[in-house]
C-alpha cells in the first residue's frame, strides 16, 4: 500500500503534536505536585519548630507508663533533680498542643521524690485526657513547670521521653453517626537543627472506620449454661440477664453504638482465654463493659436492692449514677449490704487479708508459685480486675492450670468495666420489679451512659 502524503500531513502530524504536548502537560503536572508537596513538607517542618520554639533542647521529661482505660489516656512520669535545678515548681501542667499552636492544659499532681518530681495526670484511671474530645491532626504532649516569684508566673516547657516498655497505642472513638477517629498514642523526634534532635509524644487523631470485629460496648449477660447463677422459685439469674443483655443491646444500637455480647444464647462462656468473658472486651477494643447479674442472699429471703462494682481506682460518678438511676426509675432501693460499699449502691471490692491468705496456700497445695502482686489493692471481681489490663492488676497468667490465662493482662489499653447487681433474686419486690420494669431498669443504664459520654 502506498502512503498518502495528505493523509501524513492531515491526520498522523496534528496526532504526534498533540501527544507531544500530552506529555509535556504530564510532566508538568508531575513537577508541580511534587513542589507543591515539598512545600508542604516545608510548611508542616516551619508549623513544627514554632511549636517547639519554647521547648527545652537539652533537657527531658520522662514517662513511666501512658494507660488508657475506657476513654482516658493517662501517663505518669518524672523529671531528674538536674533538670528542675533551682526551679521552685508552683505548679505542673501537660501542655496538648497542635500544629498551629493550639492548645489545651491539664493540670498535672506533682510530687518531690527521691532525685526527681514525679507527676501524674490523674490518680483515678477513668480521668484524664478524653480520646473523643481531640481534633483531627496531631498532638504534640509537653511537660509545663510553672514557678511564681515575686508574684510573677515563668514557665519552662519539657518535651518527653518514653521510657515505659510500651512503645504506641491504639485506640478508637465511640461511635457517633457511624464514624469513628483512630487515636494513636506515638512517640517521635524532632530536630532542632542537624545536630539537635529531642524525643517528644504525641496523639494522632484521623478518621477511620471501626475495625470489622470491634465495638464501642460489651455486655456481659452473667452465667449461662451448666452455670445457672441464683435461683429462687421457678427463675434463673442466667436467663433474666440474657434478655436484659440483649434489649440493652437494642437499646443502645438504636442510639448508634456498636454492642458486642459475651455470649447470645444460653451456653457456658469461660471467664479467661482469647474468647472467655475476660477476653472478648480486649478483642473488640470496647471503650465500656458492663456485666449484668442478679444478687442473692444465703438466706431464704433478701431485703433487696441494688450494688453498682466498679474498681478501687475509679472515680466513681458514673457507677453512682447507674445506681442511682436504677432506684429512680423503679422504684428501688439502694442494697442494705455494708461490706464492700463506698457510696449508696456503689461497691468496690478488693480482696481481704484473709483472701490473700487463702490464695496464697491454695497456691501451695496445688504446686504453683503465689501470685506476687495479689495485695488488698487487687479487685476481687475478676469482670473488674482482668478487664482493666495492667490499671486494675490483672493477674490470671497462666501458673495455675484449672483455668486458661488472661492473654491480656498486660494490657496498658482497657475496657472500662462495670459489674451491675440490678437486684436480689430472692426478694419478691426486686423480682417483680426484675420482671416488669425491665424497661426502666434499662433505661436508667442506657441515660447514665448517655450523661457520662456527653
Ligand atoms: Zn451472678
Amino acid at each position: 500500500m502506498k502512503l498518502d502524503r495528505n493523509l501524513i500531513k492531515k491526520i498522523l502530524i496534528p496526532i504526534l503534536i498533540i501527544a507531544i504536548m500530552a506529555i509535556l502537560a504530564v510532566i508538568y503536572n508531575y513537577i508541580l505536585i511534587r513542589n507543591e508537596q515539598r512545600n508542604l513538607v516545608l510548611v508542616e517542618a516551619k508549623k513544627e519548630a514554632k511549636v517547639f520554639n519554647e521547648v527545652e533542647k537539652d533537657k527531658i521529661a520522662c514517662l513511666d507508663l501512658f494507660t488508657i482505660y475506657g476513654n482516658h489516656l493517662n501517663i505518669n512520669g518524672y523529671i531528674s533533680n538536674e533538670d528542675v535545678e533551682n526551679v521552685d515548681i508552683s505548679s505542673m501542667k501537660l501542655v496538648v498542643e497542635d500544629i498551629d499552636c493550639n492548645y489545651d492544659e491539664y493540670n498535672l499532681e506533682f510530687s518531690k521524690e527521691e532525685g526527681k518530681v514525679a507527676f501524674k495526670l490523674s490518680s483515678n484511671i477513668n480521668e484524664g485526657i478524653d480520646l473523643n474530645k481531640i481534633s483531627d491532626g496531631k498532638h504534640f504532649l509537653f511537660i509545663k513547670l510553672v514557678s511564681t516569684t515575686n508574684n510573677k508566673e515563668t514557665y519552662k516547657l519539657f518535651s518527653i521521653t518514653n521510657k515505659s516498655k510500651y512503645v504506641k497505642d491504639e485506640y478508637y472513638t465511640l461511635t457517633k453517626d457511624n464514624k469513628n477517629n483512630k487515636v494513636e498514642i506515638l512517640f517521635s523526634k524532632h530536630n532542632f537543627s542537624d545536630e539537635e534532635t529531642i524525643d517528644y509524644m504525641l496523639i494522632r487523631s484521623q478518621y477511620s472506620t471501626l475495625p470489622n470485629n470491634a465495638c464501642d460496648i460489651v455486655i456481659d449477660a452473667g452465667h449461662g449454661g451448666k452455670d445457672p447463677g441464683a435461683m429462687y422459685k421457678e427463675y434463673h439469674e442466667a436467663d433474666i440477664t440474657l434478655d436484659y443483655a440483649f434489649s440493652l443491646k437494642e437499646k443502645l444500637e438504636k442510639l448508634g453504638y456498636k454492642v458486642a455480647l459475651t455470649r447470645d444464647k444460653d451456653e457456658y462462656v469461660e471467664s479467661y482465654g482469647n474468647n472467655g468473658r475476660a477476653g472478648i472486651p480486649y478483642k473488640t477494643k470496647a471503650k465500656l463493659t458492663l456485666s449484668i447479674h442478679l444478687n442473692s442472699t444465703a438466706s431464704e429471703k433478701s431485703e433487696g436492692g441494688v450494688e453498682v462494682y466498679a474498681s478501687n481506682n475509679l472515680n466513681l460518678d458514673f457507677a453512682k449514677k447507674i445506681a442511682d438511676n436504677i432506684v429512680k426509675y423503679t422504684d428501688g432501693k439502694y442494697s442494705v449490704n455494708s461490706y464492700a460499699k463506698a457510696l449508696d449502691g456503689v461497691y468496690v471490692r478488693t480482696y481481704t487479708k484473709q483472701e490473700v491468705k487463702e490464695a496464697n496456700e491454695y497456691a501451695e497445695y496445688m504446686g504453683y508459685a503465689p501470685y506476687e502482686s495479689l495485695s488488698t489493692n487487687t479487685p476481687y471481681l475478676f469482670m473488674i480486675r482482668e478487664i482493666g489490663g495492667i490499671m486494675t492488676s490483672a493477674y490470671i497468667d497462666g501458673r495455675d492450670k484449672t483455668m486458661s490465662e488472661n492473654p491480656y493482662r498486660d494490657s496498658n489499653i482497657s475496657s472500662e468495666s462495670y459489674l451491675l447487681e440490678l437486684g436480689f433474686i430472692n426478694s419478691d419486690n426486686d423480682l417483680n420489679n426484675l420482671l416488669n420494669k425491665k424497661n426502666e431498669y434499662l433505661n436508667a443504664i442506657v441515660d447514665s451512659i448517655i450523661s457520662n459520654y456527653n
